[in-house]
């Protein structure tokens, strides 16, 4: 017998082709596209508009699978973090992140990271695979199988709102399971997350980014952690790849397509390696020089077991920041949430803590 296939991850165009197969109308298959992205139905005997006969079909050559929670952690601060594993015992994190009015989902689009940045956790793992598109769109819907948030179309007040791509992996190494993952959380007649909850944050893997901007239209945010080449190139080797001038280059043409929306830098504070007054000064010289509309995002360093660096003061973070503030640029301190479970940026892995 053929393997099922697994629907979860597939667009409208490839259900109506399957369902095509099978000999089943087109209404069939909308119906069937809703019963998973709408409803989030996780069996077939759910899906109670479609008949006892084609419900038993389906269950024949179709699956719709989550990935498995392994395990899970609360922080006090109410952060919720699952490790997650695929149907090949592969695992990532995912994380959510409450506020108090909505709350974000971050996911992860790789098993480990080929970039290698210096200060992060995910990057000393090294890359073992892509997740497919089915395996990041999957994350958000535990996440909203959780928090009971099914389904898509009810209500204004939902807990489970926005979505980062800030997990573990470069998702522009990763971009076409990328790409058709965020059209399949944003389209309207699925899951129906608008565009403008989405985010997306790249190390700068510049050939790349502008088909996120013409085949998604989400925010995005950038790494850039450092004023010039060679202190980025220090921290973030792919620097060496793709320089600092061509990342805002592309920064630019990516607000030429998604129109008035600002463009985050994210800028990691590094004890004495990039956080003098010096080194904002730089980084203000060169976004007027570009003219982006930028806004800045000040992440405090998460420290994880054997890292090279060490936060930055408070002074010295809050100084960073009133120089920005004073040359016209937002610059708000990230607040770390979930410290005390290993779930900030940079701090995710794919290895259960003993
Ligand atoms: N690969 C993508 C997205 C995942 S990393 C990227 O690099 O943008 C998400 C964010 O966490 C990035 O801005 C990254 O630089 C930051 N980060 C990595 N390690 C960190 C650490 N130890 N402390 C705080 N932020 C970190
Ligand atoms: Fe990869 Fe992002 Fe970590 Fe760099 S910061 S190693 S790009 S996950």
């Amino acid at each position: 017998m053929a393997d099922k296939i697994e629907l979860i991850g597939l667009d409208k165009d490839e259900i109506s082709a399957l369902m095509a197969e099978i000999g089943e109308k087109p209404f069939r298959a909308k119906q069937l596209y809703q019963w998973l992205y709408v409803q989030g139905a996780t069996s077939f005997e759910q899906m109670t508009n479609l008949s006892k006969d084609l419900r038993a079909k389906l269950a024949d050559k179709f699956t719709i699978t989550r990935p498995k929670i392994v395990a899970e952690q609360l922080s006090k601060d109410k952060t919720h973090k699952w490790l997650l594993e695929f149907a090949d015992g592969q695992r990532i994190e995912t994380v959510y992140i409450p506020e108090a009015d909505r709350g974000s989902v971050c996911i992860s689009t790789q098993v480990g990271c080929a970039v290698g940045c210096t200060f992060c956790h995910t990057g000393s793992q090294k890359i073992t695979r892509n997740l497919t598109a089915g395996e990041i769109v999957s994350q958000f819907m535990v996440v909203r199988d959780v928090y009971q948030e099914w389904p898509s179309t009810t209500g204004d007040n939902r807990m489970v709102s926005n979505i980062v791509v800030m997990g573990m992996g470069e998702p522009l190494h990763n971009v076409d399971n990328v790409v058709k993952a965020l059209q399949l959380l944003t389209d309207g007649d699925g899951i129906a997350i608008s565009k403008r909850k989405v985010t997306l944050s790249t190390s700068g893997i510049v050939p790349h980014m502008p088909r996120i901007a013409k085949e998604t239209g989400v925010k995005l945010a950038v790494s850039l952690h450092a004023p010039n080449n060679d202190k980025r190139s220090q921290i973030m080797p792919i620097n060496k790849r793709y320089a600092i001038e061509e990342i805002l280059q592309a920064c630019q043409e990516y607000q030429k397509i998604v129109t008035s929306r600002f463009i985050t830098f994210e800028y990691l504070m590094l004890d004495g390696i990039n956080d003098s007054l010096d080194d904002a000064r730089q980084l203000i010289d060169l976004m007027k020089k570009f003219k982006i509309g930028a806004k800045f995002n000040l992440i405090p360093f998460n420290p994880w077991p054997g890292c090279p660096y060490q936060p930055s003061s408070n002074n010295r973070v809050h100084a960073f920041s009133r120089e920005l503030e004073k040359a016209g640029f937002a610059a708000p301190i990230r607040v770390a949430r979930g410290q005390d479970i290993l779930a900030a940026c940079g701090q995710l892995k794919s290895k259960k803590l003993e």
